[in-house]
């Protein structure tokens, strides 16, 4: 009783009022690397007064219902196929970049939207940095009705990170806001960068 108590409330996604889930901000997917052999990862902080904390599964919070998990589970998946390589080919162009083609754009694209969007409505201060103001409630509703806008709105970049010429994909750093003018344009936006498992994803607005 007490249970589904807590878990009900508004849906970040549909607004509806139904028993939530315990919904990721970032993918579980994406922590396969950073746990250790017994399951957890380290948390650790630039502010030295902070304690190492140790964190099992991810970070998460009552955020979506069941249905709106499953819409975003679509763009998960689509994200799942880049680290399986499953369907997709690529082709080395630079030492250090290659095209990757047989991703679904749509799919891709909100699934980063997603990622985003989810920062900017979590409550956990790791997230603080990503503030929509009133994009968020554009990215909602692209996010709930599968819209992923065209290339440059919101536009979306991934990449692996490496270290030594390994992939190195086990950590993380929550997302930081830098001002960002675009060149020809001259707009004023934000980028978000942020780094989890085995690639960073950055996001401009
Ligand atoms: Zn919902």
């Amino acid at each position: 009783m007490g249970r589904e108590k807590k878990n009900f409330g508004r849906c970040a996604l549909c607004l509806e009022y139904k028993t939530l889930r315990d919904s990721h901000i970032i993918p579980e997917l994406w922590y396969a690397g950073l746990y250790n052999e017994d399951g957890y990862m380290n948390e650790v902080s630039v502010d030295v007064s902070k304690h190492p904390k140790r964190v099992r599964k991810g970070y998460h919070e009552y955020l979506l219902c069941q249905e709106c998990e499953a819409i975003i589970q679509k763009y998960e998946d689509e994200a799942k196929r880049l680290r399986d390589g499953t369907g997709l080919f690529s082709q080395d162009v630079a030492d250090n970049l290659a095209v990757i083609g047989g991703l679904d754009y749509s799919r891709f694209k909100l699934f980063q939207l997603s990622v985003l969007w989810r920062m900017g409505v979590s409550a956990n201060p790791l997230f603080a940095a990503v503030s929509l103001g009133s994009d968020e409630e554009v990215l909602r509703q692209w996010v709930l009705h599968g819209n992923p806008g065209e290339v440059g709105d919101y536009g979306c970049a991934i990449g692996c990170h490496t270290y030594k010429g390994l992939h190195a994909k086990n950590w993380m750093i929550p997302p930081d806001r830098q001002p960002l003018i675009m060149p020809r344009s001259g707009r004023e936006g934000w980028r978000y960068i942020t780094i989890f498992g085995a690639s960073a994803g950055s996001s401009g607005l």
